[in-house]
């Protein structure tokens, strides 16, 4: 069994690829993990610049994201890197459309949305070498972010973790880090089910009131390019404020380790759902599990914008995503937390020894594997 921390070894990952365009500023690092259950696909993140290290794991995460929900495809990550001397978004475009020219010939790899791009990034993509998915209506799309296919199904895994955690969604405290796609619509689904969420962080902030904040009005907000902390309700603070904040449940919605070892004693959560990928350093994550706090990995929590997302390229309408995401991230949430009840393993222990199964049984039918099902 491979390492659940380390994303290099006999799985992947399989071409790490280095894009260089200095006419448009172009710089950027494409990891394709693992390809047994078919071509990868992988999120398209346009944010601060990440190490190869990071991207691999990132990588891995999709590769075990795809296997639990049973799609057939292997998982990558795409990482635009910060166009030095250039205004953020000035040649945006230019940018993804010459990432996209460089993998023509690349066909592993499909492009997702990911942070930092979504429908018009996809639509760009698709334009230039036809594989992308989370496309705008026009193109065949189901608009999967306006659905919030992420966020659906992280108020599913939320739900069904709670079963675990002897309290109910109704009345729960939630604080979620991170307001863009997936933090908007998990805050949604979650308040439409009787949750309050009482702190919510994006990178301008934390806003906080203990009565619940008005999620469209900071939708409404974020829309017109604000922070949560333009609203005139609820008290203003850091963005790294929102660790300590007094909750039931946290919710990660933006980057890669936010919390670590120096900061996970300040979480007051009984609960962690990940709607971030790689959100918890290892460390971190180990250190909940001993205190008795049930953190949902990632992959299987925040697997509803893939599943959608493969779903749609197959022809899928929003009934039958919405569906589909419920049923799969219900069944492994319940799934990986029934192990950790029985053995007192890892979460992320549980969930990756369920995702691997399908993918061992892939790779021993490939010529150079060398792994055996049995
Ligand atoms: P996004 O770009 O739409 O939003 C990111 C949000 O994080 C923004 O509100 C930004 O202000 C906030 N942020 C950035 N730095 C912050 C900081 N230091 N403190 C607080 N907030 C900060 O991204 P997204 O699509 O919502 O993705 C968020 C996370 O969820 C990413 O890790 C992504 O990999 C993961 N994810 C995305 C999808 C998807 O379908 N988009 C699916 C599954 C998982």
């Amino acid at each position: 069994m491979t390492d659940i921390f380390d994303p290099s070894d006999e799985f992947g990952p399989a071409r790490i690829i280095q894009v260089r365009e200095p006419s448009v500023g172009l710089r950027a690092t494409v990891i394709i993990d693992n390809v047994a259950l078919g071509p990868a696909i992988g999120g398209l993140r346009i944010a601060s610049a990440g190490s190869t290290a990071d991207g691999c794991r990132l990588a891995r995460t999709m590769t075990l994201k795809s296997a639990a929900a049973d799609l057939p495809h292997g998982g990558g990550v795409a990482m635009l890197h910060p166009a030095p001397g250039s205004p953020e978004n000035a040649c945006r475009q230019h940018r993804v459309r010459a990432l996209a020219c460089a993998l023509r010939s690349e066909d592993q790899f499909i492009f997702a949305p990911d942070m930092g791009s979504g429908e018009t990034t996809m639509a760009w993509i698709r334009d230039e070498n036809g594989r992308a998915v989370g496309l705008p209506r026009e193109l065949g799309g189901i608009a999967l972010s306006r659905i919030g296919a992420a966020g659906w199904g992280l108020y599913h895994a939320t739900e069904v973790a709670l079963r675990y955690c002897g309290f109910k969604l109704e009345d729960a405290r939630v604080v979620i880090q991170g307001f863009g796609t997936v933090g908007q619509n998990t805050a949604r689904y979650l308040v439409e089910n009787g949750a309050v969420v009482v702190g919510i962080a994006d990178s301008g902030g934390t806003l906080y009131h203990p009565r619940g904040l008005d999620i469209a009005e900071l939708v409404a907000i974020k829309a017109k390019g604000g922070s949560v902390v333009d609203s005139s309700e609820g008290e203003r603070l850091a963005p790294d404020a929102a660790v300590d904040l007094d909750c039931d449940i946290w919710i990660p919605a933006a980057g890669s380790d936010v919390i670590t070892p120096d900061n996970a004693a300040r979480l007051k959560a009984r609960l962690v759902v990940e709607a971030a990928d790689a959100s918890l350093a290892p460390a971190a994550e180990r250190y909940l599990h001993e205190k008795g706090i049930i953190c949902v990995p990632d992959f299987i929590a925040n697997a509803g914008g893939l599943i959608g997302a493969a779903m749609e390229c197959r022809g899928a309408n929003k009934t039958q995503v919405l569906s589909a995401i419920k049923e799969k991230i219900r069944r492994n949430t319940e799934k990986v937390l029934q192990s950790v009840e029985t053995d007192g393993t890892l979460p992320r222990e549980a969930a990756v020894r369920l995702a691997m199964k399908p993918i061992v049984k892939a790779m021993s039918y490939r010529r150079w594997s060398g792994l055996s099902a049995d």
